[in-house]
């Protein structure tokens, strides 16, 4: 398979989206997310290949307004508030950094790396490095990132593509396979003018190309479901995709009434949702009343509250296992999945698969997410 990161990325999030990008090759316009964070990465790489004499803050500044496209905003508080970001992000790097110190080896640099799987089969992946620095004893990787949020040491130490780079630039210098302890793998939070850095050792490089197989083995057999996620707000194949059918449906008299009932159930979300915060505060009330009046049962005109106690209990595992004998212990012992999930994700990817297989549907309901405009 010929792929790239963001391909990969894309089918992690929603299967069909990578169908529609990557296999039927539907083009979409470019939403302003998409076009703030390329002009942004675009004015990083303007700051650092200056040359001799690096672009001044004014330089940068200038070079983002006359690149600005106002044509990609639907709203003008939108446009206004990317602008304003994109200006404090530039201040706010030249106020922390000041980039002819930098010793930058390569800006928006290509790539491409092959990855064989167990057939012998090899797929390349390519895409781009935002940038390269050299260090006193290795290099460091840095990716820009736009996001608002930073993500946690832990995922970083994860992420996918900052070991597709490590691989990338262990093919350009070879030599530095040994010297991996002194290659930092950096994403760059621009919003925050702050880095997260991981380093990765042989056993990670090992234990990411088996993710990426991996990924590429459930690529080559998907059937690429519609996957809501969160930046399903963002995506441009809404009006294709099956689960948003239903905004772009035609008015006629069932969607009428349909919006009655959708708006009812919204409402009434909300209403429950504060109703459930009041209910805490005037139970905490009636339980000071209780106290105060020191009995466990109060009366009004329209009834009457009762206090009834729940115990929950907790138990030395170590002598229940010997009372109730192996066979009985392992029989009171209840699965917890999201406990499961925790524990899954800190094993190899051998045993990983093994647990997934283990896995077998048991039950299906549904809850019904609300989100208001
Ligand atoms: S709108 Fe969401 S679910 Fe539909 S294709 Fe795009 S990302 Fe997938």
């Amino acid at each position: 398979m010929n792929t790239s990161y963001s391909s990969l990325n894309t089918f992690r999030s929603c299967p069909l989206k990578y169908k529609f990008q990557e296999i039927d090759r539907i083009k979409t316009p470019k939403g302003p997310e998409a076009f703030f964070g390329t002009l942004i990465h675009g004015t990083m790489k303007f700051i650092h290949q200056g040359g001799f004499l690096p672009p001044s803050e004014k330089d940068a500044l200038n070079h983002f307004s006359s690149k600005w496209n106002s044509d990609v905003f639907d709203d003008p508080m939108q446009e206004r508030a990317a602008f304003a970001q994109g200006v404090k992000i530039i201040q706010g790097y030249y106020r922390k950094f000041r980039p002819d110190e930098a010793k930058i080896v390569a800006l928006e640099s290509y790539f491409s790396v092959e990855i064989k799987d167990e057939k012998g089969v090899e797929h390349i992946i390519s895409g781009s490095i935002d940038r390269i620095d050299k260090t006193e004893d290795g290099f460091e990787i840095i990716d820009y990132k736009t996001a608002k949020k930073m993500p946690s040491q832990e995922l970083v130490e994860n992420d996918l593509q900052l070991f597709i780079y490590l691989l990338a630039l262990l093919k350009r210098y070879p030599e530095e396979q040994k010297n991996l302890k002194n290659i930092k793998l950096s994403l760059f939070f621009l919003h925050h003018q702050a880095k997260l850095t991981a380093v990765l050792d042989e056993k990670r490089i090992k234990e990411g190309k088996t993710l990426i197989l991996d990924l590429i083995g459930e690529i080559e057999k998907s059937d690429f479901p519609a996957v809501i996620n969160p930046l399903c707000d963002w995506c441009g194949y809404q009006k294709t995709c099956p689960m948003w059918k239903h905004k772009f449906k035609k008015e006629d008299v069932d969607s009428v009434k349909q919006e009655e009932v959708i708006n009812e159930y919204i409402e009434l979300y909300y209403k429950i949702k504060s109703n459930k915060k009041r209910f805490a505060e005037v139970k905490s009330k009636i339980d000071e009343i209780m106290e105060n009046e020191e009995v466990e049962q109060l009366f009004s005109s329209q009834g009457s509250i009762t206090k009834r106690y729940r115990k929950t209990f907790e138990y030395d595992e170590a002598s229940l296992r010997r009372i109730l004998g192996e066979k009985r212990w392992l029989s009171v012992l209840k699965l917890n999945e999201s406990k499961l999930k925790k524990v899954a994700e800190t094993l190899p990817s051998s045993q990983k698969k093994e647990i997934e297989k283990a896995k077998k549907l048991k039950k299906e309901t549904f809850t019904l997410g609300v989100k208001s405009k």
